[in-house]
């Protein structure tokens, strides 16, 4: 389809550093951190995606996810509980076609049509790894060394905002081990050593901090000081927005057996399994390389574009 362009693409503010940067690499689409992504943005998530894959444990099993997933299983997960916030759920219009008709005639008549929206079975996945466990689970016990599971998603949580580093839907890649405590713990630390590595070859500054998830409430603090003391979240920050306020770009968590008791996933002893998951934002690790190296890739530094075969 061919439609006239109105307007052209603004003219990026140079007094802000940052706003050129989306507004080079990004098109509003009207609702804050909801963007589309233009070619030369979306060739560098595609090559770090291959560099990603490159350092894949090689019995990882791919799984690639929808934007959506049952939110039955989320429900069964606890999401509810914690990030009740975040959530963004499905809504349609159902019943017969006269209701269908009159609630979407409404929108013509300029009232609120969404009064008649009910919940569909489906949520906006939140993060990449929650569907791969009750896959897992109808699999057996993992074998010994766990199950390694490739998988990806484009994720929602409902945060509007106007910051570069901070989207509604944005793109996560992440390795998940189910199996032993032990074998869980050794992937978890294997995976920060191979991170931090990766990020050097990648030319950019980092720094790895205990971290905590974005718990709802005030008894969601008292779960996150909890997370922070038995060390179940780890980040690797980058200064993408702020240097004195580096972004998480990576989380490696250890979610002891909160999923295995969930689904009945057993490790080969037949204990249940414990979990971790390794995950990249594919959309903050690509900002932070433009933000760290410049806008035009081919000027970037040799050995940067050598590892992302540029
Ligand atoms: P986590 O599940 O640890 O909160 O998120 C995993 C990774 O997804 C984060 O380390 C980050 O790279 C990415 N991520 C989380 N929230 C956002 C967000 O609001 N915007 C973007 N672009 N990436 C995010
Ligand atoms: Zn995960």
């Amino acid at each position: 389809m061919s439609v006239a362009r109105k307007n052209k693409t603004p003219a990026p503010k140079m007094a802000d550093p940052l706003g050129a940067l989306a507004e080079s690499l990004w098109r509003p689409m009207g609702v804050e951190g909801v963007y589309g992504r233009t070619g030369a943005y979306e060739a560098i998530v595609e090559k770090l995606a291959a560099f990603i894959s490159q350092a894949r444990d090689p019995h990882a099993e791919i799984m690639r996810f929808p934007p959506v997933m049952s939110r039955r299983d989320l429900e069964k997960n606890g999401y509810l509980k914690s990030f009740p916030n975040l959530l963004g759920c499905v809504c349609a219009l159902h019943g017969s076609e006269a209701d269908i008709r009159a609630a979407a005639g409404r929108a013509e008549q300029g009232d609120d049509w969404t009064q008649a929206l009910s919940s569909a079975d489906l949520v906006l996945t939140p993060a990449a790894c929650y569907p791969i466990y009750p896959i897992a689970a109808q699999r057996g016990p993992a074998p010994r060394g766990g199950y390694c599971f490739d998988v990806a998603a484009d994720c929602f949580r409902h945060e509007p905002s106007q910051d570069i580093d901070r989207l509604q839907s944005f793109r996560m890649r992440e390795y998940v081990c189910i199996g032993s405590a032990d074998e869980v713990s050794a992937f978890r630390e294997r995976w920060i050593e191979r991170a931090k590595g990766m990020t050097e070859t990648l030319g950019l500054p980092y720094s790895i901090a205990p971290a905590s998830d974005p718990f709802f409430g005030r008894t969601g603090q008292m779960m996150a000081v909890a997370q922070i003391q038995q060390a179940l979240k780890f980040e690797l920050l980058i200064p993408v927005r702020a240097e004195d306020s580096p972004t998480a770009c990576m989380s490696f968590n250890y979610h002891r057996d909160h999923f295995g008791v969930t689904w009945g996933l057993r490790d080969y002893t037949g204990d249940v399994a414990h979990t971790g998951c390794i995950a990249f934002g594919m959309d903050r690790l690509a900002v932070a390389l433009f933000r760290t190296h410049g806008i035009d890739p081919q000027t970037w530094p040799a050995k940067v574009k050598e590892a992302l075969s540029l």
